[in-house]
């Protein structure tokens, strides 16, 4: 009887002392974790973990568009005070895209060139500040991402663009300017004028051809179906092209 009652006492000193041990360890790691998460709770992928998840996925690559389709135009909003909040975000106007959304966006101006159209960027990969920045200037999360969860473009899978025609370079009309937040720049608002509906319709069939996905209030941004995979980033364009 009193061996039992020995190894019961022995069980019962071990369990508390691993107990112990793990309310000492949490309370430690607790902070810990706090501290590598942002105000926002996220921890977007920085450079070094970057260039590690290249190596084991070539997908994972954000690719320089203007250099990958040689031509492409863009207009780099951000890099302007021309944005929604009036202020210069990008240093240098850059569009990167992982390298899957880039070989599809490498088809649609393709296709679009036959047509004498092509493509117009307004905006791709988008470094997680700048999702912060834009929240903190403007709360309401129909037009910004929330930084709670990061935007596709901070995963290096949404563009906002447009459509030029190849010969003038004029951009054709559509229902609304880009990072507009009006009620006409939904894709499913009725557009009267049959010349500007029917080049909405051109850019959307164009861009969901390929694997892309028109936003709910934003004729001129495309999700690439499957953006979920790729991880939220926090890597400015200079960190890229060191
Ligand atoms: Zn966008």
């Amino acid at each position: 009887m009193s061996l039992w009652l020995e190894i019961f006492t022995e069980i019962r000193i071990v369990n508390s002392t691993i107990f112990r041990f793990m309310k000492y360890l949490i309370l430690l790691l607790f902070p810990c974790t706090l501290l590598a998460q942002n105000k926002y709770g996220l921890m977007p992928m920085k450079m070094a973990e970057y260039t590690e998840s290249v190596k084991t996925n070539p997908e994972n690559e954000l690719v320089n568009l203007a250099e990958f389709i040689p031509g492409i135009v863009l207009e780099i909003g951000y890099a302007t005070t021309n944005n929604f909040t009036g202020k210069k975000i990008y240093t240098i106007a850059r569009a990167y895209a992982r390298r899957p959304v880039a070989e599809a966006l490498k088809k649609i101006q393709a296709d679009l060139k036959k047509q004498g159209l092509e493509l117009k960027i307004f905006d791709g990969y988008r470094p997680y500040s700048a999702t912060v920045i834009f929240y903190e200037t403007y709360h309401d999360t129909t037009y910004v991402a929330s930084p709670y969860k990061g935007s596709r473009h901070n995963r290096g899978c949404a563009l906002d663009l447009t459509l030029i025609d190849s010969k003038t370079g004029k951009e054709l009309q559509m229902p609304t300017e880009w990072d507009s937040f009006k009620k006409e720049a939904w894709p499913t608002t009725l557009v009267a004028d049959p010349v500007i509906r029917k080049n909405r319709k051109t850019l959307i069939d164009a861009m969901e051809k390929h694997g892309f996905k028109v936003n709910s209030s934003e004729w001129w941004h495309f999700d690439f179906v499957g953006w979920q995979k790729y991880a939220v980033m926090d890597i400015d364009f200079e960190e890229l092209e060191k």
